[in-house]
């Protein structure tokens, strides 16, 4: 299949946006790569202090008026940016291509997820609608308003360029806060052109900011008096020791959403031929870049010839998963981020190795890429079997194409690894009995369940979940909860003289 045209043609130095304009930064630059042809696309500065000083001030500034402004004309710049981001939904998937690598189907459906929030955000005036109690006592009635508070800061990770930052934007900007969005400096561009969406959708300048760069604005940020709050998605040790640490010596609120190493349990019952397809996608979709990926495959039951048939399926199909660059649609799967991220899952594997695991499929040496594109980056699909709960490569997050596999003998076992490994982010059971389903959902401590699902992402109307070690905070982006998140409850009690 011919491969797509490259939406990103020039290499250009990105431009902070603020204040409704296009600010040049005096901040050093950094190349931005594409990982499939190991060819830099753009330029992106590292902002300075004084930049992100400059953008929470216009935030401030913007704040007043924007607060003011009601929430159906609020909502009426977002149905706008929805309709723009409908118009150039093919760019902005192709640039999330272009910058990370993932597949243009994966990028497809990114930039879906990423919609469905701006259109939930829409309902806004509904969404923030407050209560009122008449009579708390005699002649006294009480009612609560949800009221913004001013400016958040937004820091997204590097997996998923377009959609995390959407997870809260469009939430926070509904309620009448405005927002400094800092993207991963890895993929800067998706971020950009959707800034440029957001100021033609009639945003007041000041509304919706970006700047660039890496801690030196995290840390602005988490220091500047005048950011309420931090929606931040990225790995565990930067949302617990940094964002969610500092928030809290500077009394910040703060949803602090962290890394995961997540496990999938098979019930002998299970259907295998609608479970496989499901198993690729949660292993090694998005080249397992995702909070949302399995690691760990955890097959229940003691016959032999069911794991065996089993595994020699996934087996299969996993070796045959089409390599290469995202943009060409008969591709599969795309290389990882950088060489230092194929590196990492690398010695991942390795040391599965020596902890006692059996290779079963062997992703490392020369790797068959559709296309002729360099393999720096590229890494094929890796089993490793005769994993135990204890070893690394079930207890840490790896984030590239592996799967490892325990056996255990019923699914009580099953459970207790899952409840005992680090993170709690997303597990998921494959089976057709409802009394699996049940025992499985009620007795797993992690934030997103799966029943029969490989990949378990909320809708945009439910929250984006996750427990211990994956997570630190109270309320999670997305939907209601991301209301919540960006306002507060202001109660009043009136007696009428
Ligand atoms: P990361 O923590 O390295 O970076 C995330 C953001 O924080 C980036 O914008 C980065 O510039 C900034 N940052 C990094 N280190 C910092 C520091 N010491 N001080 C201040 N700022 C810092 O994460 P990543 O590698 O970009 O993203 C991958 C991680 O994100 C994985 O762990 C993945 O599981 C996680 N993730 C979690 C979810 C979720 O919803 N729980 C979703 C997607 C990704």
């Amino acid at each position: 299949m011919a491969l797509l045209e490259e939406p990103i043609k020039e290499v250009r130095i990105i431009k902070n946006y603020i204040n409704g304009e296009w600010v040049e930064s005096k901040g050093d630059i950094v190349d931005v790569v594409n990982p499939a042809k190991c060819q830099t696309i753009a330029q992106v500065p590292i902002s300075t202090k004084a930049e992100i000083d400059d953008a929470v001030a216009a935030a401030q500034e913007a704040f007043p008026d924007w607060r003011a402004t009601t929430p159906l004309a609020r909502a009426r710049c977002l149905f706008r940016l929805k309709e723009l981001l409908e118009e150039n939904f093919e760019e902005l998937s192709r640039i999330q291509t272009q910058e990370h690598g993932k597949t243009i189907d994966e990028s497809r459906g990114e930039t879906r997820r990423g919609i469905e929030n701006v259109e939930v955000a829409c309902g806004i005036p509904t969404l923030m609608q407050g209560y009122y109690s008449e009579d708390v006592a005699t002649g006294i009635d009480e009612w609560v308003i949800p009221t913004p508070l001013g400016v958040f800061g937004i820091i997204g990770p590097f997996n998923f360029p377009f959609m995390i930052p959407l997870w809260s934007a469009p939430y926070a900007v509904a309620t009448g806060n405005c927002v400094v969005i800092k993207p991963s400096s890895e993929v800067p561009n998706s971020q950009t052109r959707l800034a440029e969406l957001a100021d033609e959708a009639g945003f007041p300048p000041g509304v919706w900011n970006v700047v660039h760069g890496g801690r030196t604005v995290v840390n602005g940020m988490l220091e500047h008096p005048g950011i309420e709050g931090i929606a931040f998605v990225g790995s565990t040790p930067t949302a617990r020791d940094v964002i969610y640490k500092r928030c809290g010596e500077t009394g910040k609120r703060v949803i602090a959403q962290g890394g995961a190493a997540n496990f999938i349990v098979i019930m002998p019952d299970t259907n295998i031929a609608a479970t496989i397809p499901a198993l690729m996608t949660s292993f090694f979709g998005n080249t397992g870049q995702r909070c949302l990926s399995g690691q760990t495959l955890i097959v229940v039951g003691e016959d032999d010839g069911f794991y065996n048939n089993f595994m020699d399926a996934v087996t299969d199909t996993a070796s045959r998963i089409i390599i290469g660059n995202g943009l060409d649609e008969a591709v599969q799967m795309g290389p990882l981020r950088d060489k230092e991220k194929k590196e990492k899952v690398i010695g991942y594997i390795e040391s599965g190795l020596q902890e006692g695991a059996k290779i079963r499929l062997d992703g490392r040496g020369k790797v068959k890429i559709t296309g002729d594109w360099p393999d720096t980056c590229f890494l094929g699909t890796t089993i490793l079997e005769n994993v135990t709960p204890d070893m690394r490569i079930v207890r840490e997050e790896i984030f590239g194409p592996t799967m490892g596999v325990i056996r255990v003998k019923n699914l009580d076992e099953a459970i207790e690894i899952c409840n005992t490994n680090p993170y709690h982010n997303a597990d998921a059971i494959f089976t057709s009995s409802g009394n699996n389903a049940r025992e499985f959902q009620y007795g797993v401590m992690s934030g997103n369940v799966g029943i029969n699902i490989g990949i378990v992402a909320p809708m945009a109307f439910f929250p984006f979940s996750g427990m211990k070690g994956s997570f630190y905070g109270i309320l999670h982006t997305q939907g209601k909860e991301a209301v919540r998140f960006f306002t507060e409850s202001k109660v009043v009690i009136q007696r009428w003289l």
